[in-house]
């Protein structure tokens, strides 16, 4: 089957794609899914790049997002050939004491799809039965690719760990990303008012569409300083920071009395200070949050299938033009989702 795989780490010149990768067999359990449209997420880049203590078999096949349709099933598997699925990304051994109270994304053997399984960068991907939901044929396929991985994770941060609620100021760094972008709508739909950040005014401009009340540009200005002057010392209630190092320091001096920050991870590094007098003082809560659980994956796809959340498609490759999707992620010039088209 054709794939887009890496043999070692490094840039995107590692990148190949190929055309002589075995079609995958489902195993018990398990559902082997024809791929119509898969996305790219920053998991890819790092991946791509080399992850301390990950380690890959080569060919190995990219990606963690996919839709497509249900191919062949494996022994106590009762799914449809047929249907039309997106994929939750996050594998889970549903065993472990996390898996049995419901928290798939705390499994002691917790992987992803990309990183430490086969991903979705292909015509085929194997994946646990209880990783797929179905969907209509009515959604756009680049749409349902893109959705998942940020949506699902955005969901966690944003309506279990934050509860964000009506009254909340919520501030949500870089607006061109995924996770960012489904973190905006999650908290509008749930009456907040939110504060965003970017390099671009233009990409402030499409933020101002897709319904932030407050755009700030992160090159231009001191965002922390920003955000206090304009609520008079009080800060934001919430602050969604999933860029790590570069944006810590700010994101503690926006945050108010009693905040929450929450964040999924570090794109632009991974060491931060914490002022902990000011932690105590300010009696804030620093949580993190990796992907989502079985109930949010439900709740994330019920959004997707009534049309309340939608992700935004920056661009469309070629699973062979799959180097120069790479490209555009890592240089930061898209706003949404960086999707590639698998089905020839
Ligand atoms: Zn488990």
């Amino acid at each position: 089957m054709r794939a887009l795989t890496i043999s070692a780490h490094g840039g995107t010149e590692q990148l190949e794609f190929r055309t002589d990768i075995p079609v995958p067999e489902p195993t018990p359990g398990s559902v082997r899914v024809r791929v119509q449209a898969a996305a790219l997420n920053h998991l890819d880049v790092f991946t791509l790049r080399g992850l301390p203590g990950v380690t890959i078999t080569p060919p190995w096949i990219m990606g963690a997002d996919a839709v497509g349709t249900i191919d062949a099933v494996g022994h106590g598997v009762y799914s449809t050939p047929g249907d039309r699925v997106v994929i939750n990304p996050g594998i889970s051994d549903r065993t472990c004491e996390y898996c049995r109270m419901g928290e798939h994304s705390l499994c002691t053997h917790f992987g992803l799809l990309g990183e430490h399984h086969p991903g979705t960068f292909a015509e085929y991907v194997v994946v646990p039965a209880g990783n797929v939901r179905t969907i209509p044929e009515s959604i756009p396929t680049e749409r349902a690719a893109a959705f998942t991985l940020a949506t699902l994770t955005a969901w966690r941060m944003v309506v279990t760990r934050a509860a964000v609620k009506a009254g909340d100021e919520v501030l949500i760094w870089g607006i061109g990303g995924g996770v960012a972008q489904a973190a905006l709508q999650i908290a509008k739909q749930r009456g907040a008012r939110v504060w965003v950040t970017s390099g671009s005014d233009e990409k402030l401009e499409r933020a101002r569409q897709l319904g932030a009340d407050e755009t700030l540009n992160h090159r231009t200005m001191k965002i922390g300083r920003e955000i206090r002057a304009r609520t008079g010392k009080r800060g934001v209630t919430v602050v969604i920071d999933c860029v790590g190092q570069d944006t810590w320091k700010e994101s503690l001096t926006a945050l108010g009395r009693a905040g929450r920050l929450v964040t999924c991870g570090g794109t632009s590094g991974p060491v931060v200070e914490t002022d902990v007098r000011r932690l105590c003082w300010n009696q804030w809560t620093i949580m993190g949050s990796t992907m989502g659980n079985d109930t949010e994956f439900d709740a994330v796809v019920e959004e997707l299938r009534a049309g309340r959340l939608t992700p935004v498609v920056d661009s469309v490759y070629d699973l062979e033009n799959g180097r120069a999707a790479f490209d555009r992620m890592a240089g930061g010039e898209q706003f949404g989702k960086i999707v590639l088209c698998v089905a020839s």
